[in-house]
């Protein structure tokens, strides 16, 4: 038997792959002759290789535990040689590259012949023979034997590492029985078991109870059995839920039976899942499910159709069981409008919480309801299932309907009053005007932009502006139910715009404080006017334009009031022509009349801006002296007729002089008095009596 024979038997060999590659080694060794002949295996990415096999002839020194773990990148042209020529054949090392040399002269080697072991391909090593004694040269047939062996030993290493793959299959294939979340059962062909996994030894029996038995001993009815064997011949599996009841132990369970291979041969897989459990959620949910008063449905998500609904959802929408379940959510129509549908679609698709989707749903009837959805994606059997509850709020939406047309109304109202609106947050004092508001002022939104609360200051009158402030802050102290202010803002064309500016805090912070707003301004200037007229009328005395007795009894109170408080001494003066009647008579009443208007004159122009003239009656007059003395008064009233005395009154051609006569109080005098409008006036009065009697024509 030649040497390659044996070597070829002894690789057939069902013996140990280790045992078989030393043995082998050895056999080429002593045939060659040589002084090592050894196997190196790369690591898993080829970056480093080690001698993993070795056989020395006598004499020779072992290198094995030198050579672990070499870089390839040390010798980097070794690799290249055996990838390109596929051999390394050298009867004087010296002749191969620099790097090579370098690691085999380390060694003593002279001579050598290398050859690649290929797996798949790919490099994986290299088998090689030393001659260390001598520059030898290698014959055709000596070389021949060596790549047949590495030839050998590759395909040896080949199948040895797809049977330690096998190995690590094996093993995780095991652990996945032993993994399956539920009882793992594997009988043969014939129905003997031949593997059960853990879970199955904790639940149901030891192993060594089952094993070898029949699994058809178990209690299946007939029926049943032919229709998992019917199924699981034609390579489906069979599902099925059912109640196992072994050596006194019962609970429900799923079951799945199908056709498989194991260690090679066919057998048949059973696995049951103890689902009690789950059951009693089921249950618990059916429960919830069908007397849920909120109608439910539970849809499934790939073809949308009804799985099942509740006795609500039939109620409320009055529609008959047949009418929904097994139909398709779009064709039942049961969405009023596309966007309802479709936007609980793309919340589903877009795994996004499906919570308050507003939808209309159409009811048997014709009529729509509004709705909101809330949904939750279980799955169950596989199948990805909607569970949906909705939410009838077509009441709020018809309260808020009627809120909205209420909000529409008040809309229009202040449009119609075309009113300003402004809206101020406190907190930020940002305003929101409408155009009609800046439009009062003769401005457009756009130009007054950015808007807030100094926007209104900066065109608001000073002074009213400060009175507004004080309105504003009996409102925010909730002294008054709203908040009513009239100002002056300055217009565009420079006028002053009278505003009356009503509002009410509409938010309001926990500890009380104001945050927000809402008020209108009216444009009441014309108003304004108006009043102003009906006012002058009312306090003015028509013929000669000075206040009337009314207006001055008012007055003289305010001044009477601040002397009590402040004692600015003021004095009045009563003041009644001299024989007016005469005047009238000897030249007529619109003579009279004239000379009232231009006495009047006479008198305002005489006193003081802030003094105050009012006519008191027919030809009585009332002055008012500012911070002035009963003394100065007097004084200042003796002016007054000194220069009447010099003034000549021509009417008609006619030339007229007259006189008066006054009597002069102080505030000061009647203070012990309580200083009343009466008494003040009844001291003059004494005074003025005092001086008709004394002739006229003077003041006292
Ligand atoms: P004396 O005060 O100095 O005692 O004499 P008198 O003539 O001024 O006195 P009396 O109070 O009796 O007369 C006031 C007159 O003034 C009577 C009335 O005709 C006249 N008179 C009052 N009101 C008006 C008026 O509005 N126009 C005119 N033309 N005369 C008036
Ligand atoms: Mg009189
Ligand atoms: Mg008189």
């Amino acid at each position: 038997m030649t040497v390659i024979n044996e070597i070829a038997m002894k690789f057939i060999e069902n013996s140990d792959f280790n045992e078989k590659v030393n043995d082998v080694l050895e056999m080429i060794g002593e045939s060659l002759n040589v002084c090592r002949i050894y196997i190196f295996l790369d690591s898993l990415d080829g970056s480093t290789t080690s001698n993993t096999h070795e056989w020395c002839n006598e004499g020779v020194i072992p290198q094995i535990d030198n050579l672990q773990d070499l870089d390839y990148k040390q010798f980097s042209s070794w690799k290249k040689m055996l990838d390109i020529q596929g051999k390394i054949v050298e009867h004087d090392i010296h002749n191969l590259p620099k790097d090579v040399v370098e690691i085999l002269s380390i060694q003593e080697i002279k001579s050598i012949v290398v050859f690649p072991v290929i797996v798949e391909g790919n490099q994986v090593g290299f088998v090689g023979v030393d001659e260390c004694s001598k520059n030898r040269f290698w014959t055709e047939k000596e070389i021949d034997l060596v790549s047949t062996v590495a030839f050998m030993i590759s395909s040896t290493y080949e199948r040895e590492l797809e049977r330690n793959l096998l190995k690590v299959y094996e093993s995780n294939f095991k652990s996945f029985f032993n993994s399956v979340d539920g009882m793992l059962l594997i009988s043969d062909e014939e129905g003997k078991v031949i593997y059960v996994n853990k879970k199955f030894c904790e639940k149901i029996c030891a192993s060594k109870e089952i094993l070898g038995k029949s699994i058809f001993e178990f209690p299946l009815d007939k029926s049943k059995l032919e229709k998992v064997m019917d199924t699981i011949s034609s390579g489906d599996i069979y599902k099925s839920e059912l109640v196992v009841e072994i050596k006194k132990i019962k609970f429900a369970a799923k079951i799945k039976i199908w056709k498989g291979e194991y260690n090679g041969d066919s057998c048949i897989f059973t696995v049951l899942k103890n689902i009690e459990h789950e059951k009693e959620l089921e249950n618990k949910f059916l429960k919830i499910f069908r007397n849920n008063p909120a109608p439910m449905a539970i849809t499934d998500i790939e073809d949308y159709l009804f799985v099942d609904v509740n006795d609500s959802f039939l109620q409320s929408l009055g529609y008959a069981r047949e009418d929904i379940i097994g139909k398709n959510v779009r064709k039942v129509k049961i969405f009023k409008d596309n966007v309802s549908y479709e936007s609980v679609k793309k919340q589903i698709l877009n795994g996004v919480e499906i919570k308050n989707i507003s939808v209309r749903v159409n009811k048997s009837d014709g009529t729509v309801i509004d709705g909101i959805l809330f949904g939750e994606i279980i799955i169950s059997d596989g199948r990805q299932l909607l569970v949906s509850v909705f939410v009838d709020v077509s009441e709020q939406v018809n309260l808020y309907k009627v809120v909205n047309e209420q909000k529409l109304r008040l809309e229009h109202i202040i449009d119609s009053i075309r009113a300003g609106t402004w809206e101020w947050d406190l907190i930020t004092d940002k305003m929101i005007i409408n155009d009609k508001w800046a439009e009062i002022i003769g401005y457009t939104v756009e130009e007054l932009s950015p808007i807030t609360i100094n926007t209104w200051k900066k065109f608001v009158q000073m002074d009213d502006y400060v009175k507004a402030q004080i309105l504003f802050n009996e409102h925010f102290d909730r002294v008054t139910e709203f908040y009513e202010a009239e100002f002056r803002m300055r217009h565009r064309s420079g006028n002053w715009i009278w505003i009356l500016s009503k509002g009410k805090v509409t938010h309001w912070s926990e500890d009380g404080k104001p945050l927000r707003m809402f008020g209108t301004h009216t444009d009441i200037t014309e108003l304004k006017l108006m009043q102003q007229q009906i006012r002058e009328v009312s306090i003015k005395d028509s013929l000669t334009g000075l206040y009337n007795r009314r207006y001055f009894i008012e007055y003289l109170s305010h001044m009477l009031e601040e002397y009590n408080r402040e004692k600015n001494d003021f004095s009045i003066a009563l003041v009644d022509i001299d024989h007016f009647k005469k005047v009238n008579d000897n030249y007529g009443h619109l003579c009279g009349d004239y000379i009232l208007k231009e006495f009047s004159d006479i008198l305002v122009d005489s006193l003081r801006s802030y003094d105050i003239v009012a006519r008191y009656g027919g030809e009585e007059f009332i002055v008012i002296c500012k911070n002035s003395n009963r003394e100065n008064s007097v004084n200042i009233m003796r002016r007054i007729l000194a220069r009447l005395r010099e003034h000549t009154f021509v009417y008609d051609g006619k030339e007229i002089r007259i006189t008066f006569s006054a009597g002069v109080a102080d505030a000061d005098e009647v203070l012990h008095k309580g200083a009343s409008v009466e008494s003040i006036i009844d001291i003059a009065d004494q005074r003025l009596y005092q001086a008709k009697n004394s002739g006229r024509d003077m003041i006292i």
